[in-house]
C-alpha cells in the first residue's frame, strides 16, 4: 500500500484540491477501486492499494502534466488565475516531478517566512486565488486595512494613493499542478451572472475511488452551468445544488467550500464571498421528492428571490416561524403579474415543510377539518385576497384574533355562496374540531392551515370531495 499526504498548508480548499489531484494520478495508475482519500483534519491521506514503488505514479503524474498543463489554457480558464500567473503555472518543457515528497507527513512543521506554503523545497510559483481563495484581497477589504501612501515617499507634495498591504506566499510547482488537476477533476466551476464560482466538495471522512468518479461526472455536467441572474450571494449554494438534482445523492458526506470571484480577464481577481458550509439539510430537502426541486426551479425562473431567501432560512437555519411568510411570498412572487394564473405550493413540498421542518404531526397535517377550512381560505388566496391568511398567520393565542378572523371569513364565504359562487364551507363539526386543535396546539394548527391554503389541493382532498358527492347522490 502506498500512502501520500497533502502538505497541511492550512488552506482547506487547497488541501482538498491537492488530494483530488493525487487521487487522480492514482486512478490513472491503479484503477478506480484501489484509491481512497481520507480527511485527517487539516490534511488528507491518499492511499493506493498496490505493492510497489512510486515510480509508476511519477511517470503518470508527469504524463498528465504534459498532456493537460503544458499550455496556459487550463490555468487561464481556472477562476482566480489571471494571464500572467497562468503562464507561470503552466508546465515548462524540461520540468520533471516526483511525488516522493508527499510520502512524509509535514503538518507538525511550522511554516517559516519566505518558505513555500506547502514547505516543499522544489521550485515555486505564486499561491494565487485560483489555487486557494483564502489568500486573496477581499472585495470588502477597502476601509479595513487600506493605507494611504505617498506615490513618492520622499516628495511631500506627491499625491497619496491607497495601498493594500499584501502577504504574498509561494507554493511549490508540483502542488500547484496537482491543485489544478484536482480542480478540473472533482470540483465545480460555474458562473453566476458576471461572477465566477468555484466550489470544492470537502469530504468529511473517507472517500473511495468510485465516489470520486461520480464527482468527476458531476463536474463535467456543472461546467456548462451558467446561472444568468443577479442572485443574492447567500442563495448561490442552494440554487447550485437545486440545479443538479443528482448532487443530492453524490454529495452525501461532503461539506461545500464555495468562493465567488469577480474580476478576471484584464482586471485582477477579487473574492466576493467565501462559504464553508454543511449541506446535509439542503440535500435532505432535494432528496425528499422531485416537487421540492421543481419548487426551486419555479422560484428561479420567476426570479422569486424573496421567497427563495425565506426557503433558504427555513432549510438551512431551520427557522420554522418563517414558513407561513414563505408560502405567501411563493404564491405572490411566482404567480403571473397580470393575474392570469395563480401559482401555489406543491402539496408534496407543503407536506414536507410541515412534517420535516415544522415537526407537525400527521394528526394535524392530514386532519380533514383543517383541510376543509384551508379550502375556504384558499378560495380567497386564489383571488389574491391575502387579508384572512395574514390575520391568521399573525394571530396570537392570547387574543381572540384567530376566532374573529375565521368567523369573519366564514360570514363572507356564506354571503358569496348565496350569490352562487362555488365556495366550499366547513361543517359545524369540522369547526369544533379546529377550535379544539387550536386550543391544544395553537401555532401548529394555524401554521398547517395557512400552508395548506397556499398549496394546490392535495389529491387525497379531491378524493374526499368525490366521496362526499357520491354519498349525497
Ligand atoms: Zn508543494
Amino acid at each position: 500500500m502506498i500512502t501520500l499526504y497533502t502538505p497541511a498548508t492550512g488552506f482547506p480548499d487547497l488541501e482538498a484540491k491537492i488530494a483530488y489531484g493525487l487521487a487522480r494520478v492514482g486512478l490513472e495508475t491503479y484503477g478506480v477501486d484501489k484509491v481512497t482519500i481520507q480527511n485527517d483534519g487539516g490534511f488528507y491521506k491518499v492511499t493506493f492499494l498496490d505493492e510497489g514503488e512510486t515510480d509508476l505514479l511519477d511517470q503518470n503524474f508527469n504524463l498528465l502534466c504534459r498532456r493537460l498543463l503544458s499550455s496556459p489554457f487550463i490555468p487561464f480558464n481556472t477562476p482566480g488565475i489571471g494571464g500572467r500567473s497562468a503562464n507561470s503555472i503552466a508546465l515548462d518543457e524540461d520540468q520533471i516531478f516526483s511525488l516522493k515528497q508527499y510520502l512524509s507527513i509535514q503538518h507538525a512543521i511550522a511554516n517559516r517566512k519566505n518558505e513555500n506554503v506547502c514547505k516543499h523545497k522544489s521550485r515555486s510559483t505564486g499561491n494565487v486565488i485560483g489555487l486557494t481563495a483564502l489568500t486573496s484581497f477581499h472585495n470588502k477589504r477597502d476601509g479595513l486595512d487600506v493605507i494611504a501612501q505617498r506615490k513618492n515617499p520622499r516628495d511631500k507634495s506627491s499625491p497619496k494613493l491607497p495601498r493594500r498591504p499584501t502577504n504574498p506566499k509561494n507554493i511549490c510547482k508540483s502542488c500547484a499542478l496537482l491543485a489544478l488537476l484536482g480542480t478540473w477533476y472533482a470540483s465545480f466551476v460555474f458562473n453566476v451572472a458576471d461572477r465566477e464560482v468555484i466550489s470544492i466538495p470537502i469530504p468529511r471522512g473517507r472517500v473511495r475511488g468510485t465516489k470520486l468518479r461520480e464527482l468527476s461526472a458531476l463536474q463535467h455536467q456543472v461546467r456548462r452551468l451558467w446561472i444568468n441572474q443577479k442572485v443574492p450571494q447567500s442563495l448561490i449554494p442552494f440554487m447550485f445544488l437545486g440545479q443538479i438534482p443528482s448532487s443530492a445523492r453524490i454529495l452525501d458526506g461532503f461539506d461545500l467550500f464555495m468562493a465567488t470571484l469577480s474580476g478576471g480577464g484584464s482586471r485582477a481577481y477579487r473574492v466576493d464571498g467565501i462559504f464553508l458550509i454543511t449541506i446535509d439539510s439542503y440535500l435532505k430537502f432535494l432528496r425528499a421528492n422531485s416537487y421540492n426541486i421543481a419548487s426551486i426551479e419555479n422560484m428561479k425562473r420567476r426570479e422569486a428571490f424573496g421567497a427563495l431567501q425565506c426557503l433558504n432560512d427555513i432549510i438551512y437555519y431551520g427557522k420554522k416561524d418563517v414558513l407561513p411568510k414563505f408560502a405567501r411570498l411563493y404564491c405572490q412572487q411566482t404567480s403571473s403579474r397580470d393575474n392570469k394564473w395563480m401559482s401555489m405550493l406543491y402539496p408534496e413540498t407543503a407536506f414536507y415543510l410541515l412534517k420535516e421542518v415544522a415537526m407537525i404531526d400527521p394528526g394535524i397535517i392530514q386532519n380533514e377539518a383543517i383541510a376543509s377550512l384551508a379550502r375556504t381560505l384558499r378560495y380567497f388566496v386564489r383571488e389574491k385576497k391575502y387579508g384572512y391568511a395574514d390575520s391568521i398567520r399573525n394571530a396570537r393565542k392570547e387574543s381572540k384574533d384567530f376566532e374573529e378572523t375565521v368567523a369573519k371569513m366564514l360570514r363572507e364565504a356564506r354571503l358569496r355562496l348565496e350569490q352562487n359562487e362555488k365556495i366550499h364551507l366547513p361543517t359545524d363539526d369540522e369547526m369544533k374540531e379546529i377550535f379544539r386543535l387550536a386550543d391544544k396546539d395553537f401555532d401548529k394548527t394555524k401554521t398547517a392551515l395557512v400552508i395548506l391554503a397556499f398549496s394546490f389541493q392535495a389529491r387525497s382532498e379531491e378524493n374526499i370531495e368525490t366521496e362526499k358527492e357520491v354519498r349525497h347522490a
